[in-house]
């Protein structure tokens, strides 16, 4: 393996993902259950009953978050992660667990980030069901725990942020100032079909599809104009919606024209103008230079950051493939530590 090179920055990883064992005991109730959402039972079923090393290796690390990390971290160069728990998250639980259980994973993960200050910092769990205690979880995760972003995992039952009955949540984030990570979930049990049938609904495409659909949708609805600060973090590389860009300006103007849908109503700006304005985009899982350059191209060097999505995609020599990049000492930095720093509050390391 070629080592990887010294580099006049730090590395911050800022799609990491975390479960305490408490839920993966809720999950097997879940699990156990009638009538399992297919995609969540193909997903985490999968990942916590397959013998697989790769399976077994995921559980193993996204349960712990001490010694195991933290030598992968040294291990792979990363200075510092930030935590997010594990998709669906509580967003799979009906409403009271969610809302509960929220508190609990954010308190856990408040835990782990003092015993490792410098090496963890994290994003807030939220009960998307009951919007009202997401958007007052944001408040004590902020104040109480000095957390200050957060993230959601798409759908929530098939349901979208795009709806205003999700809305206090994006005040509450605005408010705050605190961006919302917006991370793939298993695909709603209306959408899976076609792409379960032929292996396609997982992180190969099918996640992809839906988080850029979701993030789409809250673009289109018209989130931006009414909440102009807010900031949103979408992972791999934008889920393809920078490559959109030209012919989602383009269709959207005309179908506003064209008074075909209801729900198409003219915006203020370009969809690219919010994905530009109000979203940051991470190369998760996409340890590629062309994509990260065209990224950089159509939202900025300062829109543009590192993420490893460990421990799912825990693949060392991807680091020393980034460090390669042909890209000014500059803009590396901003992407490997400084955009993270400025977004997600990351003082000195
Ligand atoms: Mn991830």
């Amino acid at each position: 393996m070629t080592p990887t090179p010294a580099r006049p920055h730090l590395r911050i990883a800022t799609e990491e993902a975390f479960a305490p064992p408490e839920m993966i005991r809720l999950y097997e109730k879940i699990l156990a259950g009638s009538d399992v959402d297919p995609g969540f039972k193909g997903l985490m079923g999968f990942y916590m009953s397959s013998p697989s090393e790769r399976a077994r290796h995921i559980m193993r690390c996204l349960q712990d978050l001490d010694e195991v990390r933290l030598a992968h971290m040294d291990e792979a160069g990363i200075d510092h992660q930030v935590l997010a728990l594990t998709a669906p998250g509580v967003q799979i639980m009906d409403t009271d667990t969610a809302v509960s259980f929220a508190r609990f994973a954010n308190d856990f993960l408040a835990d782990a980030i003092s015993r490792h200050p410098k090496r963890f910092s994290g994003m807030l769990t939220l009960p998307v069901q009951d919007p009202r205690a997401a958007a007052l979880e944001i408040d004590r995760g902020v104040r109480q725990l000095g957390i200050r972003a957060a993230v959601i995992n798409s759908h929530t039952h098939g349901q979208y942020l795009s709806d205003p009955k999700f809305w206090d949540i994006f005040a509450a984030a605005e408010q705050h100032g605190v961006p919302i990570y917006l991370h793939p979930n298993s695909l709603p049990r209306n959408m899976i079909e076609p792409f379960q049938e032929c292996g396609l609904d997982g992180a190969i495409y099918g996640f992809g599809v839906e988080t850029g659909l979701h993030a789409l949708r809250i673009i289109t609805a018209g989130v931006f104009d009414r909440f102009p600060r807010l900031q949103m973090i979408i992972g791999h590389m934008g889920e393809a919606l920078p490559f959109w860009s030209y012919r989602l300006d383009y269709m959207h103007q005309a179908t506003v024209r064209s008074k075909r849908y209801e729900s198409i109503k003219p915006l203020l700006k370009k969809p690219s103008d919010y994905l530009r304005e109000n979203f940051h985009i991470t190369n998760s899982g996409v340890a590629w230079e062309p994509a990260i350059k065209f990224t950089q191209s159509i939202v900025g060097v300062d829109r543009v950051l590192y993420a490893m999505d460990y421990p799912y995609q825990y693949a060392v020599e991807e680091v020393g493939l980034l460090e390669r990049m042909d890209m000014s000492a500059e803009d590396k930095k901003k992407f490997f530590q400084t955009n993270a720093q400025a977004l997600f509050g990351i003082g000195p390391l």
